[in-house]
């Protein structure tokens, strides 16, 4: 595939603070972006070429889509398969409809991440109560529930702490669809890893970020990760081979939990820009999201060495009223994402601070 060439229009399906910032390192790129996303005004729309306001299903809408765009690229994972599919009968899909696929589905992707060599922790699928009770007795009595899919940010998931439980209903009551049980990751800490692959099949790789989540949502990302030299050959390693596996090109975001003895286990991966790498724009010459759009029209990958430490932090629901006070330090990225209505939980903007310079 030839570069895209100057103006040419990079479809983003869904239009969050990611597509936002996809859109804002497209233009810095010269490109152009079309965002399809149902709610008027979104985060990426605001700062995009235009906004097509339709669901991400809507067949008339991704046509539409089609036609206006070089490339289509999305900033979710939960992007309805078939309209990538529908999409990448006319134009390139980047990231493969097949990394939605296998991410959408937490059993697709932990048999596909063992099936490629990286491990995770054990699981079982669960259709009924009785599987719950055959898996959670294989596991210790010890682990965690979980929907198979549209799960997201630790939502619809139940932890079994190891005591006895009666586990009739528990299957109706997280809502009567497929789960998986995976064991109880007694882990240490828990890191990511951003990754992005070229059209060519060259590999770039972000140091590892050392993440720290609380009531599922992640609240900070620190570099370096306290972690050896070893463990972060074996996360580079790890991400390498699932971007190669899928044929992948663009960003990913893989996430792993780190044990006692330095092995890692891989708990997700996301096959878009991702939350725990938004201190690259602040500590590495080209961000995740100029990586992603370099990826997705054809251009070299850029350099991702880190020129700093530092730590990220997610500004949620009421943290943003903090903005006044971060906006006086020194070596502190500001990134705020246009949302009016600050609600418990939602991500309003983040910041990164500089902690040391090279
Ligand atoms: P997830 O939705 O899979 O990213 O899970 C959200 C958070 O729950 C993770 O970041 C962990 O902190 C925790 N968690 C998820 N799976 C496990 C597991 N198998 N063992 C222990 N903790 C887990």
């Amino acid at each position: 595939m030839a570069p895209l060439s100057q103006n040419s229009t990079i479809g983003i399906i869904g239009g969050g603070q990611l597509g936002r910032m996809l859109a804002m390192a497209a233009a810095r790129l010269g490109y152009r972006t079309v965002i399809l996303e149902p709610q008027r005004d979104c985060p990426a729309a605001q700062v995009a070429n235009d906004q097509i306001v339709a669901a991400y299903d809507d067949a008339a809408a991704l046509d539409a889509l089609a036609r206006q765009c070089a490339v289509v690229t999305y900033e979710f994972e939960n992007v309805p398969v078939d309209a990538a599919r529908r999409l990448g009968a006319t134009l390139p899909v980047l990231p493969p409809p097949r990394a939605l696929e296998v991410a959408q589905d937490r059993l697709i992707e932990k048999t596909f991440l063992n099936g490629i060599g990286v491990a995770t922790a054990a699981f079982r699928a669960v259709d009924r109560d009785a599987d719950l009770a055959e898996a959670l007795d294989a596991f210790g009595g010890r682990g965690v529930l979980k929907t198979r899919r549209l799960g997201y940010d630790g939502k619809g998931q139940k932890v079994f702490a190891g005591h006895p439980a009666d586990v009739t209903g528990t299957f109706a009551a997280m809502g009567g669809a497929p789960l998986i049980l995976e064991a109880f990751v007694e882990f240490e800490r828990e890191i990511s890893v951003i990754a992005a692959r070229a059209v060519d099949g060259a590999i770039a790789v972000y140091d590892p970020a050392e993440n720290v989540h609380r009531d599922g949502i992640l609240r900070s990302s620190t570099l370096p990760a306290r972690i050896s030299a070893q463990t972060r050959e074996a996360a580079h390693a790890a991400a390498s081979t699932i971007l190669s596996s899928l044929d992948y090109v663009g960003v990913i975001g893989v996430e792993f939990f780190l044990l006692p003895d330095g092995s890692l286990l891989a708990n997700e991966i996301a096959p878009r820009v991702h939350n725990s790498g938004h201190w690259t724009e602040a500590a590495c010459a080209i961000s995740q999201f100029e990586q992603h759009i370099r990826a997705v029209a054809g251009l070299p990958l850029g350099d991702p060495r880190r020129h700093s430490d530092c730590v990220m932090e997610n500004l949620i629901g009421d943290d943003v009223l903090r903005v006044p006070d971060l906006a006086r330090e020194p070596d502190l990225m500001l990134h705020l994402y246009g949302k009016e209505d600050i609600r418990p939980g939602r991500k309003m903007g983040h910041f990164t601070r500089l902690i040391r310079k090279a």
